[in-house]
């Protein structure tokens, strides 16, 4: 077929050059479709959203893409200057500028000096922590996080002041990080947590993501894994890890049992 929007020489086609095929219709549908659900979701997310205003903005065809495009890319560089103008606080934490109060890891790691104020704001749990009653007074000058060690106690730091981690330090600390997100009430941290394990669910760690999940009560996480496990059964079975995931966690492994039996014998 002669497309109008695909072919490189559009000019050599006949008039009315009206014609696109199939690929090419169901990309300009998906255009659409992408602006409607982003708009959609803008209005959703707005204060003053009513449940009835999504359709008032919805992009009825391709001709308002060009000025629908310059839009985002202008809110996506108003977005990178907010987030360069909010980097000060990691650079305050990072040249210790007027900290207020430390926070020590486990196993007497060294204290690491920070600001009240980002803790009380990121953690409901901090928060109260900090607080003064007529029943407590706050503490003076440290608290300490006794289950994290030291890189794992910086990597939460890093987070409170920046809203994200890199790849890497995700990777390694996830679970610290998942566990401290669930005491500490950071539901924000718990949520990058929960999207990294699911997105990096494998048969060298689906038992742990499996632990966590129960002990953070996560049950999206521990039913996506759990499926996960049951799938890959044997190969599980047969790994490393389980000898000692047994012995961890026997009522993980009667959950497990009983699963993988109810999907072998076809039962719901
Ligand atoms: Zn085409």
């Amino acid at each position: 077929m002669d497309c109008s929007v695909c072919t490189t020489m559009p000019l050599i086609l006949r008039p009315p050059r009206n014609t696109i095929c199939g690929a090419c219709y169901e990309g300009a549908r998906s255009i659409l479709n992408m602006m409607n659900k982003i708009e959609s979701d803008k209005t959703m997310d707005s204060p003053n959203a009513s449940p009835a205003s999504p359709s008032h903005n919805s992009c009825k065809s391709l001709s308002t893409f060009k000025r629908w495009y310059a839009q985002q890319l202008d809110q996506m560089n108003e977005h990178k200057h907010q987030a360069a103008f909010l980097e000060s606080f990691v650079d305050a934490f990072r040249a210790q500028i007027h900290t207020d109060i430390t926070v020590t890891p486990g196993n007497h790691g060294s204290p690491i000096p920070s600001h009240k104020a980002v803790l009380a704001t990121r953690s409901e749990v901090f928060k109260n922590m900090l607080d003064s009653d007529e029943c407590k007074a706050a503490p003076t000058n440290n608290i300490t996080i006794p289950e994290l060690n030291c890189e794992e106690l910086e990597s939460l730091l890093e987070f409170l002041y920046r809203g994200s981690l890199g790849p890497e330090k995700l990777e390694q600390h996830v679970f610290a990080l998942s566990l401290a997100a669930d005491k500490y009430g950071i539901a924000y941290l718990q949520k990058q947590c929960e999207q990294y394990m699911l997105n990096s669910l494998s048969i060298s760690n689906a038992l742990d993501v499996l632990e966590i999940a129960d002990t953070c009560s996560n049950q999206k996480l521990k039913d996506t894994t759990m499926k996960f496990l049951v799938e890959n059964i044997q190969e599980i079975v047969l790994s490393l890890q389980y000898e000692a995931f047994v012995h961890r966690s026997p009522h993980l492994t009667v959950q497990l049992s009983r699963e993988s039996l109810k999907v072998a014998n076809n039962i719901k």
